[in-house]
């Protein structure tokens, strides 16, 4: 179900992250190692966002195809170089469109925003919640999917000036409310910290040299990896991990 992954720290290639680990997320894609409720390989398109500068709008590269496939995507990734990043490789949900539209990250407004997982009973468990997004928001929805919807959601809330960990938070505990059973996992960049939780869906953690990355499988064997629990809300800036209770973290009301 989608494998995704979020980096903050000193510059460093796309193709790191893509392609150049052992298990970097090219591998995830064809063969991951950690599958949670269905899916064998994450072959329905990929994308990878990455900041160029603070205060502008991150730039995204996206394809509805297997990753593997792109022929022109290992140059570009190997001579660009970024401090933040957010990549995914997608496993489709059955009955949402495999379309490049559909694959994270999701941008605006200054963020980054991947979700690992599915939405029980979408799109009529969070007909409620739907129904009290702002019209703009339903507007500039990306995509009729899950993830999308997820996405206008938490926008909504980062925009009506929450805080990142707060919004995330608060929005999987009210879509669990709604929709019990869905699969969780968000992942959200800024280009200065990582929010990302675990809802069912495997996630780990590794602090490098003045960076940190957060992804749903470990990129190598080092012992440096370090698994976060179901659960939990994960904060993390290059100098800094933290890992609570995502029902700890909700804006209380
Ligand atoms: N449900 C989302 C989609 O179809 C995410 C899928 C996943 O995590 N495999 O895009």
């Amino acid at each position: 179900m989608c494998r995704h992954l979020a980096y903050l720290g000193p510059a460093a290639t796309l193709a790191s992250w893509l392609y150049d680990a052992p298990h970097a997320l090219v591998h995830q894609a064809a063969a991951p190692r950690e599958m949670r409720g269905g899916g064998t390989i994450n072959a329905d398109g990929f994308g990878v966002g990455w900041f160029v500068a603070p205060g502008k709008e991150p730039v995204r590269y996206r394809r509805d195809k297997p990753l593997w496939s792109d022929v022109d995507l290992p140059g570009l990734a190997a001579a660009t170089t970024a401090r933040a990043v957010v990549a995914a490789v997608r496993s489709a949900t059955v009955g949402m469109p495999v379309t490049e539209a559909a694959c994270a990250p999701f941008a605006g407004d200054g963020w980054l925003f991947s979700h690992n997982g599915r939405v029980v009973g979408w799109p009529e468990s969070l007909a409620t919640l739907a129904a009290e997004l702002p019209v703009t928001q339903v507007m500039t929805m990306p995509a009729p999917t899950d993830s999308a919807l997820l996405w206008a959601l938490l926008r909504a809330r980062l925009a009506a000036g929450s805080a990142p960990a707060a919004a995330v938070a608060t929005i999987v505990s009210e879509v669990l409310d709604a929709a019990p059973g869905s699969r969780l996992n968000l992942l959200l960049n800024d280009g200065e910290t990582i929010v990302a939780t675990t809802v069912t869906h495997s996630l780990w953690v590794r602090r490098l040299d003045g960076g940190v990355v957060v992804c749903s499988e470990p990129l190598d064997e080092g012992p440096q990896w370090r698994p976060v629990p179901a659960g939990a809300l994960v904060t993390a800036t290059p100098d800094r991990v933290e890992i609570t209770d995502i029902e700890a973290a909700q804006v209380p009301g």
